[in-house]
């Protein structure tokens, strides 16, 4: 066992401390990391406040995590000490079932194991990336590509994933035309994604002064959602709709921007369940989707178009004392556009 220090929260919505926690003991497929950087997703705030059931607590959230390798197990063979790599946001799961032999290890059979707010196989709580270190099997570990730096990859691990994986699911290239719902830290991650894919890309947000940064980031298109007329213009318009929004929409008026075949597909995850008419389906053969972040091999592919295009989150670093103000922040949107805590102020 090895002692960390980690930022942790004691119940909902209580403000953080800095305690310690154990990690594992090195298993022979283990890899013990050095965690660098840990990004903030507005997931990490819906469990830390208790949005969502089942919040385990203490709670010591992260699940975009960078690092270096410090210790490796007998039997590791993709990983060595050094080695600069990431955690995303599962560090577990079966192995055997139809969907982790396809490389869909998010969608386990026996349930994957989540990075924190989750039991391992063995009935132990699993702990996240506000830490100083972490002990995960070397199949939940991925490579960042040389030359990316580990500050701005971090986001990649969840945001890049989760809105890389849809973007591809639903084609998102040449000729087709793709709304980004929402401009946060998933948001312009999949704008980036989208551009580099070859679709039009056009933001819908609520923001009227992040049209200079979406353009810059890849976008065609800049459309406030707060002005009626955007969906009067915009009417059966888009094959795709990726909503990123961690709150709830009027998920009429987003599927009459769709063409005939279209599809809303959700990665935003509020807590209360929403509502629609299905004759804004039924009318253009519309389709609503959700899509949860992504396989092991996919995360690695994300991990490498992203480099070969480009592709950075836009960070700004905190540090570890700075978090209840940053989680207050993201709620308020503030965020420019992803908060990365600088682990070594811990
Ligand atoms: P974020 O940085 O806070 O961005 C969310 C964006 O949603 C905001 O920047 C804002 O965009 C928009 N928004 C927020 N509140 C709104 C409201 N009341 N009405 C309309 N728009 C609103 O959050 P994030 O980290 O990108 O995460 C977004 C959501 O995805 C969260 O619910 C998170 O839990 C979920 N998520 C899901 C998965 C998955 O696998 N499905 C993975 C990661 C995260 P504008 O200011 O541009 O309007
Ligand atoms: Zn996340």
């Amino acid at each position: 066992m090895c002692k960390t220090h980690v930022l942790s929260v004691p119940a909902a919505k209580a403000p953080f401390e800095k305690t310690t926690i154990e990690r594992r003991q090195l298993r022979p497929d283990d890899l013990s990391i050095d965690i660098k950087f840990s990004g903030i997703c507005h997931s990490d705030i819906h469990s830390a406040h208790g949005d969502w059931a089942g919040g385990i607590f203490p709670m010591v959230p992260g699940h975009e995590i960078t690092g270096v390798v410090t210790a490796v197990g007998e039997k590791v063979t993709k990983f060595a000490v050094g080695d600069r790599v990431g955690v995303g946001c599962y560090v577990d799961s079966c192995g055997e079932c139809e969907y982790c032999l396809r490389g869909e290890e998010q969608h386990c059979s026996k349930g994957f194991v989540a990075t924190y707010n989750s039991l391992d196989y063995d009935g132990n709580p699993t702990y996240g990336g506000y830490s100083q270190n972490i002990v995960v099997t070397e199949r939940f570990v991925v490579h960042i590509p040389d030359g990316m730096e580990l500050d701005a990859a971090s986001p990649l691990l969840c945001a890049g994933i989760t809105t890389y994986s849809p973007l591809k699911r639903w084609n998102a290239g040449p000729g087709k035309k793709v709304a980004i719902l929402g401009m946060g830290g998933l948001g312009h991650v999949a704008i980036q994604f989208a551009h580099a894919m070859g679709a039009e890309v056009t933001v819908l947000s609520r923001a009227k002064d992040k049209e200079n940064e979406a353009l810059s980031f890849g976008a065609d298109y800049y459309f406030s959602t707060l002005d009626p007329e955007t969906f009067k213009m915009l009417a059966g318009r888009f094959d795709l709709i990726l909503n990123t929004v961690s709150a709830n929409i009027d998920v009429d008026s987003y599927l009459s921007l769709l063409r005939v075949d279209g599809t809303l597909v959700n990665v935003g995850a509020p807590a209360e369940p929403s509502q629609y008419n299905v004759f804004s389906l039924i009318m253009s053969r519309r389709s609503i989707a959700g899509s949860l972040v992504g396989g092991l091999a996919e995360t690695q592919e994300m991990l490498d178009f992203a480099a070969a295009h480009g592709i950075l989150p836009q960070i700004e670093i905190i540090r570890a004392e700075q978090i209840d103000e940053a989680y207050e922040r993201i709620l308020r949107s503030d965020v420019r556009y992803r908060f990365v805590i600088d682990i070594s102020t811990l």
